[in-house]
């Protein structure tokens, strides 16, 4: 692969390197950033003597901890948790819990990194940060989640607070795990403070269209992808990876414009349905009974189910990685280059390996980041946490409304300042200059901190 780096900033990435040893995907994350701010340093010269992007690079606070907890059988297991609060210039850190068995620091840092920018995107008071665990919720009684959770807030509320550290759900942390949560924040600190957790149940607190939100905003951000080369989504076939709350919504906002979705996937392998995904029975298994997607051809019998191969190899106009980090390698992304896709948008974080992205952006297809394209999420966290500061809440429509102004305007902003630094359609280069300006600037007025 090569690297595209104006010379200034080779120093600083190699100082990330040096600093973050063994943690790949989080150079992987700040490379791809670097990439894009040669042209802003010529720019603004006073971004390079304050030492803005070395300041970004490192996080303002990392804490890693210890969560014993005892399972149904009454042996004890003990986890590791971080919370990485990467950055608060623009408001308060904000971003998701991650739990996962391949959860460390490095990955943390790689989201905590992106939410940065992602945030700063969205136009919102929201500054970056990210957290998680390597606890594997797959498998787990609710008890057993339950008293994970309770653990894990024991410390970790300490650190929190709905105007110092707002965490949310990312992959395994849905709405049971922000209620145990919640529930544990609440008890030990005697405090109703609803905006210190965001993907709570719309009873108490929750934004409606929350739980859509990242998918829907997916959607629009796609649409807005498609009507700047005058085109719709209208039956365009789409390929979405991942079947978790990301992907289930994209299907959902997709299927509603008129697009065809003919595939998703789990860990295990996927399913291709040529008639249009059946979204009932993938919520069903999905969402209520927690299991495989290789089922939906139990009621589906003109799908077909696939584990031998990647979902990329199945041609579509439209693809939107959903699932998780570097699920789209270069040889995915030539498979869909070769099949005639326009457009790929990343609903998950990072999903394309870099390799990846340099065979989309040589192919001339168009190709959002998840930082611009997947900011539907974290843009309604903000709109619960203005809705909880106000002890109020919205309706469905309007907060969908407003979700689809923010998705617009990012679309616009990215697009823009591609055009402005002179490569129009790299939508790289726009969300990493677009979000970088605005934290930058936030930094620069605020001094040494
Ligand atoms: N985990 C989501 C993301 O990657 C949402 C974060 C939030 O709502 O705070 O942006």
């Amino acid at each position: 692969m090569t690297i595209r780096l104006d010379a200034r900033l080779v120093p600083i990435y190699q100082d990330v390197l040096h600093r973050n040893p063994g943690e790949i995907e989080f150079h992987q994350a700040v490379l791809e950033v670097l990439e894009s701010l040669g042209p802003v340093l010529t720019k603004y010269p006073e971004f390079a003597d304050k030492k803005i992007i070395q300041r970004i690079c490192e996080p303002e606070r990392q804490i890693i901890f210890r969560v014993p907890w005892r399972d149904d059988a009454g042996e004890i297991h003990i986890n590791r948790a971080f919370r990485v609060e990467f950055n608060s210039a623009l408001g308060p850190y904000k971003g998701g819990m991650r739990f996962h068995p391949s959860v460390y620091l490095g990955i943390v840092k790689f989201l905590g990194f992106e939410q940065i920018f992602k945030n700063s995107l969205t136009g919102m008071p929201i500054g970056g940060g990210k957290g998680g665990s390597d606890f594997d919720p797959k498998g787990k009684s609710d008890d057993e989640v339950e008293r994970f959770c309770q653990s894990l807030m024991l410390e970790m509320y300490r650190h929190l607070g709905e105007h110092t550290d707002v965490p949310a759900g990312d992959i395994g942390v849905g709405g049971r795990e922000i209620g145990y949560m919640f529930g544990q924040y609440k008890r030990i600190t005697n405090r109703y403070e609803s905006g210190v957790l965001t993907g709570k149940g719309t009873d108490w607190g929750g934004s409606l269209a929350r739980k859509e939100a990242t998918g829907y905003g997916l959607i629009f951000f796609t649409q807005e992808m498609l009507k700047a080369q005058n085109d719709s989504l209208e039956g365009k076939k789409v390929v979405i990876s991942g079947s978790g709350n990301v992907a289930i919504y994209a299907i959902e906002k997709a299927q509603q414009l008129g697009a065809i979705v003919i595939a998703c996937s789990d860990s295990g392998g996927f399913i291709v349905d040529e008639n249009g995904i059946d979204l009932t029975t993938v919520k069903r298994l999905k969402e209520q009974e927690r299991r495989r997607i290789k089922d939906y051809t139990e009621y589906h019998t003109t799908a077909r189910y696939v584990s031998d191969s990647s979902i990329w190899s199945i041609p579509c106009e439209i693809a939107l990685p959903c699932a998780t980090q570097n699920e789209l390698t270069a040889e995915d992304a030539t498979m869909l280059v070769n099949s005639g896709c326009i457009i790929v948008a990343e609903g998950a974080n990072m999903p394309t390996t870099a390799e990846g992205i340099q065979v989309f952006q040589q192919a001339k297809l168009r190709y959002a980041p998840g930082k611009a394209a997947n900011a539907g999420g974290v843009a309604t966290s903000a709109l619960e946490m203005q809705q909880n500061a106000s002890r109020d809440s919205w309706s469905t429509e309007y907060t969908q409304s407003r979700l689809e102004e923010i998705m617009v305007g990012i679309h616009k902003s990215c697009f823009d300042t591609a055009k402005e630094y002179g490569d129009e359609g790299n939508y790289v280069l726009g969300a990493n200059i677009a979000g970088f300006i605005r934290v930058a600037r936030a930094m620069s007025a605020m001094g040494l901190i």
